[in-house]
């Protein structure tokens, strides 16, 4: 029987956190997805629009609310983009892990995925000398395998799973035996990819919603969360949420959170550090039994 996660008590006066994500996917994704994408030179500079100007400009923003954000990048984007990830770390935001090449990981085997991750390791530590403690798997999709090799390079949470409004320790088996890693919890309605991304022939439904709705759905599960005394985790990509309008509208939703007095906003390792010292019974989350 898979228990429930339990409400999580929040630092001082706070009742619910929110945590605002920026996967830097640039060229990676689209790479991984379609290498021939490669030779696509419009669609490059439509993904390099993110660190070339997404990025300045959500640091801004940022800085205007006093917010301190994660940003998971992978590999490839930052030894492409150095200056943009070199930055995110100079403006005091957390800088995690998010593949080398955001390696879809679905079907992959727990060595060729250790592969991607030590890969990973290696150009944020030479990039910008960041020894990241957060992970998020390329397309929110984890193995079960995958909180073992997570735990075992020294992670403290993961933020890619979906059956809570809290997070928790998440129970996790390794080589040296049972351990935890906390989980973060997010979900697909609290992610730009859904309202904002076209991209001809490899990505998106061909819809680009205004940043009206997206800033509808966001402010309404952000109260939402706020009276249940979660934790609000919503993910942009900065060659998305980077274009002007979106980035305005992601502004009225930074003021709504930093305004509230009630809300703790905070990066995704300042949660788990949180979440870690609460000391709480780690859940365990088997695979569907054969059926
Ligand atoms: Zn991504």
């Amino acid at each position: 029987m898979i228990i429930p996660a339990a409400p999580v008590p929040w630092p001082g006066r706070a009742r619910a956190a929110a945590s605002f994500s920026f996967d830097l996917d640039a060229e990676s994704a689209i790479l991984f997805a379609d290498p021939s994408s490669a030779t696509r030179m419009s669609v490059m500079t439509h993904q390099s629009y993110g660190p070339l100007v997404g990025v300045p400009r959500l640091l801004r923003l940022l800085e205007h609310h006093r917010i301190r954000a994660t940003f998971f990048v992978p590999g490839y984007s930052a030894h492409r983009h150095p200056g943009a990830v070199r930055d995110i770390v100079a403006a005091g935001h957390e800088v995690a892990h998010h593949g080398y090449l955001h390696e879809t990981l679905t079907g992959v085997d727990p060595v060729t995925e250790a592969g991607y991750l030590d890969r990973g390791l290696a150009a944020l530590e030479e990039v910008a000398g960041v020894r990241p403690v957060g992970y998020r798997a390329p397309m929110w999709e984890l193995n079960y395998h995958s909180p073992g090799l997570l735990a075992e390079r020294g992670f403290l949470y993961d933020s890619s799973l979906m059956d809570a409004d809290v997070p928790y320790e998440l129970a996790t088996a390794t080589a040296a035996g049972p351990t935890s890693l906390v989980e973060i919890p997010l979900q697909w309605a609290l992610d730009d990819w859904e309202q904002y991304c076209y991209l001809p022939g490899i990505s998106g439904s061909g819809l680009i919603e205004t940043p009206a709705k997206a800033l509808a759905l966001w402010r309404a599960e952000f109260d939402a969360m706020r009276a249940e005394g979660g934790c609000f985790v919503l993910t942009c990509h900065p060659f998305l949420s980077g274009r002007p309008s979106r980035a305005a509208a992601l502004g009225e939703l930074l003021a709504a959170a930093a305004g509230a007095p009630d809300v703790w906003v905070a990066s995704l390792a300042e949660i788990a550090g949180h979440v870690r010292s609460l000391g709480l019974a780690p859940r365990e989350l088997p695979p569907p039994e054969p059926w």
